[in-house]
Order: structure tokens, then sequence, then C-alpha cells
């Protein structure tokens, strides 16, 4: 099976509890938090935690480049307040070797935010310098930076602004991508037709290129295209419409890699996965 979908699980009572959440909805790949995502100082992960977790993963055969944690949406390694952006990345460090110690390769994360104090470009340059930062203390994880809808001062909305912080970071090797279907649409990427499926991704490819590609976050959205409103919807229930969810699932592009829902009704996962497993 060349395509390998799967949901943002629940950890809650233990990072061991994602694959078993996973697995229950018949999912391939998975995302998860690896620490409660609301606390700045979260509690380590415990011995018996990280083992149990290495156990299921291999127990219902999940490939460590298949699941996709996802930082805490307090982290903003763009933020304009030198202490507060020291402290998002030292917060993203932490989250980095939790992967470590997971045996996870991926962390994914949204860029930064200027809050409207600094300029873009100074922001990017701080969310690069702190990606740096963090590549150089850990081994073997890469950063991810997801597409965002640009709402607010969300930053990452633009290819161009992704490649912008990717030309910043020393070790190619270690930076990645994940696009979000329902991001790149408010965002004011066209994508529901097959040409504009197309003509998206060429231009993904120009100013990224597939090779950063490391996953998809595939959700519907309620907010149509252009409107930098981040509302993810289930699928086939929002403004995208089937054929996103076809071409996506026979894209060869995207084999191999991770593709998680963020729909928003954990109750529908199953059925989701397996409508998407028709399509392809
Ligand atoms: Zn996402
Ligand atoms: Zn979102």
């Amino acid at each position: 099976m060349a395509k390998y979908i799967g949901a943002h699980v629940s950890s809650s009572g233990g990072v061991e509890n994602a694959p078993l959440n996973a697995h229950q909805i018949g999912a391939k790949s998975f995302a998860l938090f690896t620490r409660n995502q609301r606390q700045w100082n979260p509690a380590p992960l415990t011995a018996k935690s990280i083992a149990l977790f290495k156990e299921r993963i291999t127990e219902y055969g999940f490939a460590p480049q298949h699941i996709l944690p996802h930082d805490s949406y307090l982290i903003n390694m763009g933020n304009p307040d030198e202490a507060a952006r020291i402290k998002s990345r030292d917060a993203f460090l932490d989250e980095m070797q939790r992967c470590e110690q997971l045996g996870l390769p991926l962390l994914n994360f949204h860029p930064g935010s200027h809050l409207k104090e600094i300029s873009p470009e100074q922001c990017m340059d701080y969310i690069a310098e702190n990606i740096n930062y963090c590549l150089t203390h850990t081994q073997g994880v890469t950063a991810v930076l997801e597409n965002t809808a640009g709402q607010g001062s969300n930053l990452g909305f633009t290819f161009e602004q992704l490649a912008y912080i990717i030309d910043r970071v020393e070790d190619k090797s270690r930076v990645g991508v994940c696009i979000d279907t329902a991001h790149t649409l408010a965002a004011g990427y066209e994508i529901r037709t097959a040409e504009s499926y197309a003509t998206t991704w060429e231009a993904f490819d120009h100013i990224i290129g597939y090779q950063y590609l490391r996953g998809i976050h595939l959700n519907d959205s309620k907010k149509d295209l252009s409107s930098r409103v981040d509302r993810h919807e289930s699928v086939g229930k929002g403004v995208m419409g089937m054929d996103l969810f076809r071409l996506i699932m026979n894209d060869p592009h995207l084999d191999d890699i991770p593709i998680v829902l963020e729909t928003p009704d954990p109750d529908l996962w199953a059925e989701e996965i397996a409508l998407l497993y028709q399509m392809a």
C-alpha cells in the first residue's frame, strides 16, 4: 500500500496510547502530541512510556517515518520578544528531544508569528536561527514546517515564505515541509480541480521542491479560498469537494509519507480513512 493515511490521535494517558488509538481506526500513519500541549513545562517522558510506545508501533506495524508528532501550539519561534522567543526555542528543543527518545524522525510545527511587531523577514530569520540551534543540539530529527492559513500574523502561508526559512537552515537534510490542504486553500491556493491541483503543486515544486515534502495534513475546510481563516471540516462536509480527496489518493508524489486527518470529529476518522482508501 503506497498511501499512509491516519489521523491526529489522542495521546491522553501517555504517548504509548497513540499507536493503540491509531490502530483502532484503521490508520497506517498518525500524528500525536508527545506532551501536554497547553503547558510550558510538561513532565518528561517516562522510560516505561517510551518502551511501550516503541513496542506498540512495532506490534501494529507503524514505521517511524509515518508518524508525525505535532509541537505545542504555545511555541512561537519567531516571537519578537527575546525572552519569549528563547522560551519557545527551549520548548521546541525539548520536543525534538522527545522525538529522539521515541525514535521518531519528524517533528511538525507552525513556523511562527510576527505579532505585528516586526517584519515578516525578521520573524522568519528568528525562526531559521532557532531551527538551526535545535538541530545542532539534536540528532536524527527533521524540523517539518507546516504551511499555515495565514490567520492573524502567522507566517508560512506562502510557498515563498517556507522557502525563505529553508534557505536559512544550515542542515538541509533535516528540514522539511508538511502541507495542510485546508490551510493551502485558505491561504489562496486553489486545489479543488485536477487543473488547479496540478498548478499549485507545480508552484510548490518550483519554489520549495518535492524533496522537502515530509507529510500532508488532509482536511476539508469550513472557509473558502483566500479566507486566511483556519477552520478544518470533516471529509466531504466543507467547501473542498470530493475531487481533492481523489486527487490526493492518486498522487504518486504523496506515496510513502504520512497523510494525517485533523478533521474535527474523531468518531468519523475510521469511516473517513476507509473512504479515502476506496478512492486509491
Ligand atoms: Zn495541520
Ligand atoms: Zn489548521
